[in-house]
């Protein structure tokens, strides 16, 4: 038997755990999952933060990150910061197929438009995560609604139906201050372009940093005027009625 969701069918869920603190849902989803759960990171604040959390709190999960071949020297340096902050927690770099000088000889350089920025992230970061398809049925992303934009109504748990995974946000809840709390008070390992004014980062050749007066998203693929998102986090897409579809055993953690 097998076990079909929908985002209505989430709801009863979603409010269980609303306002609870986020190592309460990491808890919840480690004793549901077990190894069949990932952190999914891109070694920023939010999502360095939820590593430390889990490891703080005993929770072994792997932690996948996508190396587009593309990524600035500071977030590799942070990757590496984090394996060796947390050797309980393993951390599984994810490549795309091909290389970028491969990628380039094959379609030239894509992400300078709209039409080859949807190809080359589409290559580059959700092919690479689509291929641990099957392999888990939990992915722990470090969505927040105090991102605002398409996250301004991020729930904790959502579907990810390219995945066939839930998609948990334990963080959904928390705010800017909370999570600036957090950082400093376990001095977490953190991606030093932050504080070169990198609020979000992505791949060097499409991430910018922002002025004081513009959107935190404002530096990301700023040579393209209406892309502002990649698509690996489904829920970014917004709408839509997606449903997975999950062994039966997960049922009663899941109603
Ligand atoms: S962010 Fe830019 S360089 Fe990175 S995969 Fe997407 S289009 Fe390519």
């Amino acid at each position: 038997m097998s076990l079909t969701l929908t985002r209505s069918s989430l709801a009863a869920l979603n409010q269980r755990f609303r306002g609870a603190p986020p190592l309460d849902v990491l808890g919840f989803v480690h004793e549901t999952f077990g190894e069949r759960a990932a952190l999914l990171s891109s070694m920023q604040r939010a999502g360095c933060a939820l590593a430390h959390m889990a490891d703080r709190a005993g929770l072994p999960f792997d932690v996948l990150f996508v190396d587009t071949g593309l990524l600035h020297a500071h977030t590799l340096a942070t990757r590496d910061a984090l394996v060796a902050a947390h050797p309980r927690l393993r951390v599984v770099t994810l490549t795309p197929a091909q290389s970028v000088e491969a990628q380039t000889r094959e379609h030239g350089v894509l992400y300078l438009s709209k039409a080859g920025q949807e190809r080359c992230c589409e290559l580059r970061k959700s092919a690479p995560l689509r291929a641990t398809r099957g392999r888990y049925d939990a992915l722990v992303g470090a969505l927040r609604r105090s991102e605002g934009g398409r996250r301004g109504e991020v729930e904790t748990f959502d579907l990810d139906p390219e995945q066939q995974a839930l998609r948990v946000h334990p963080l959904a809840h928390t705010s800017d201050d909370e999570l600036d709390a957090y950082i400093a008070a376990h001095d977490v390992v953190s991606n030093p372009l932050h504080a070169l004014g990198f609020p979000t980062i992505g791949c060097f050749p499409c991430t910018t940093p922002v002025r004081p007066d513009e959107d935190a998203r404002a530096g990301r693929w700023r040579h393209l005027a209406e892309v502002t998102y990649c698509g690996i986090n489904p829920t970014d897409g917004g709408g839509g009625d997606p449903t997975i579809t999950l062994d039966d055993r997960y049922r009663a953690a899941l109603s």
